[in-house]
């Protein structure tokens, strides 16, 4: 009898210490990041929540681009209403395809505004603009660029009745600023663009053939 309940306990135990052990490993599991898979995100998956403030962050390398942000920031410095928001996210769509780098979420993410973006790239130039809506809007994940232009779509639609606020700015870019980290934009995912099946290379949408690699686009 007492040999049974030696052995019961012993059982007892062991499932106890199984348990923990378990639940360490699924723990440690849970903040490896290379679980992640070779993304180029450091911040993980973007947040697709809606929220009542979006912010979006674009950034953009080179001088042409660089110099059609300038213009395009000093020009929407002041948004007053739905139609003044609706031509700034506009311009942004118009901008958007050549984006190396982008955010679009929750503004509670970004507790400075559109003025501060968290990136340690050097040079290039980076836009923030601020949506308020009077109804929740929607998110996306920055690397998906054809995702985040559809939601400044939105805001390029809005009615007088949809405007709660909206700010553009060029944000200062820092890597240790406290706002939301910027994803690498997948080439393929710009508008325009179409991704080679052969060579995994991006290219636009009307070539009929793969600059990189030479093979015929499929259709
Ligand atoms: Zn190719």
């Amino acid at each position: 009898m007492g040999l049974v309940l030696v052995a019961l306990a012993g059982l007892v135990l062991l499932l106890i210490v199984g348990g923990v052990v378990l639940a360490i490993a699924k723990r440690s599991g849970a903040t490896s990041p290379s679980r992640e898979g070779p993304s180029p995100s450091h911040e993980g998956p973007a947040p697709t929540q809606k929220s009542p403030e979006v912010i979006f962050f674009l950034r953009f390398e080179g001088q042409d681009d660089e110099a059609y942000v300038r213009e395009l920031a000093s020009r929407h410095a002041h948004i007053g209403g739905a139609s003044q928001a609706r031509e700034a996210a506009l311009d942004l769509v118009r901008a958007a395809p050549t984006a190396t780098h982008a955010y679009c979420g929750p503004a509670s993410a970004a507790p400075h505004g559109p003025g501060v973006a968290h990136s340690g790239l050097p040079g290039g130039l980076i836009v923030g603009f601020v949506a308020r809506g009077r109804r929740p809007l929607d998110t996306a994940d920055g690397r998906d660029l054809a995702a985040v232009v559809a939601e400044l779509r939105k805001v390029s639609g809005w009615v007088d009745g949809d405007f709660a606020g909206a700010e553009l700015r060029l944000a200062q870019a820092s890597v240790d600023a406290p706002a939301p980290a910027l994803s690498a934009v997948r080439k393929e995912t710009r508008p325009g663009h179409q991704l080679c099946r052969y060579c995994d290379h991006a290219f636009l949408a009307h070539d009929t053939r793969c600059p990189n690699c030479g093979a015929r686009a499929e259709r």
